[in-house]
């Protein structure tokens, strides 16, 4: 039985909670007395919880209609840099999701709104594809830029170009990466992600560069300035330790690590625990429990 199914009279519980439906008491009257600090919004991480290369993760897309029906709040956090905000809500809805543009915050774009906070003369934003959009209001210059902002700039990433990023770096520029994750297997075989170009530029210019995307708290904070719930009332949707968990952790938010998708065991060493541990996605109700 889906897991949405067995969860419906929850459901009754939280409408009494809110007001609006008065004739449920019969129903585990216990929880109405007992209830944890309830769960009122959910952060989804996109690829290995809501798709997995190119499909959909069974169960995910009813998982998300019943928690919309609950009056959850949801927004989704990915790592992608390629994809906008636009591209990544356009392409779950063409799988069947039911997402907003404005409920999604890719790496591209949380680190588009922390430069525009820094206000720069200029920037090399190394990036490719939809992930673009996000930076159009800034004026591009590879000559003399005040940042160099590290994406997923793959047909770029070769040695005359990385070089010339080297030495804009020793002479003074700063370092953005989009996010600070050193691999990608969500396509099956291993590929170097946006933390091993960035990670490179760093070391050999002998700087320390800004990272946005998961696990870093700046996208965490980003994301809930948007939800207006408390900390204590969200719970951060994941398959990677190191990003999903370790972010929601460390920015104080609880966390349900889902063992499928990009889940890897030897993540689980001890050192960070999730709060809930799922089979799937469409196992999310259960945290509503
Ligand atoms: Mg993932």
């Amino acid at each position: 039985m889906p897991a949405w199914t067995h969860a419906r009279g929850r459901n009754s519980v939280r409408s009494k909670r809110l007001g609006q439906a008065r004739s449920h008491r019969a129903v585990l009257p216990w929880r109405w007395v007992s209830m944890p600090t309830e769960v009122r919004g959910m952060i989804f991480d996109v690829d290995g919880v809501l798709e997995f290369q190119g499909r959909v993760c069974p169960g995910a897309v009813e998982a998300i209609d019943e928690l919309r029906k609950r009056g959850i709040v949801l927004r989704f956090l990915t790592n992608s840099t390629l994809k906008s905000r636009r591209s990544c809500a356009e392409g779950l809805r063409k799988k069947g999701f039911q997402v907003f543009d404005g409920e999604v915050i890719t790496a591209s774009y949380a680190t588009a709104v922390y430069l525009r906070e820094l206000k720069p003369r200029s920037c090399w934003v190394m990036l490719e594809r939809e992930g673009l959009e996000e930076f159009r209001d800034f004026q591009q210059d590879l000559e003399d830029p005040e940042y160099i902002v590290v994406g997923d700039n793959r047909s770029v990433f070769d040695f005359d170009h990385l070089n010339k990023a080297l030495r804009l770096l020793r002479n003074g520029a700063k370092l953005i990466g989009m996010q600070s994750e050193l691999t990608d297997t969500s396509l099956g075989e291993p590929e170097l992600n946006v933390g091993s170009w960035a990670g490179m530029l760093e070391r050999a210019a002998g700087l320390t560069a800004v990272y946005i995307g998961k696990p870093s708290p700046y996208v965490f904070d980003l994301t809930m300035k948007t939800m207006g719930l408390d900390k204590s009332e969200v719970v951060m949707v994941g398959d990677r330790v190191s990003t999903d968990v370790k972010g929601a952790k460390g920015y104080g938010v609880r966390s349900a690590l889902l063992m499928n998708g990009e889940f890897d065991e030897r993540e689980l060493d001890g050192s960070i625990e999730p709060d809930f541990l799922l089979e799937s996605v469409a196992d999310v109700l259960e945290v509503l429990e």
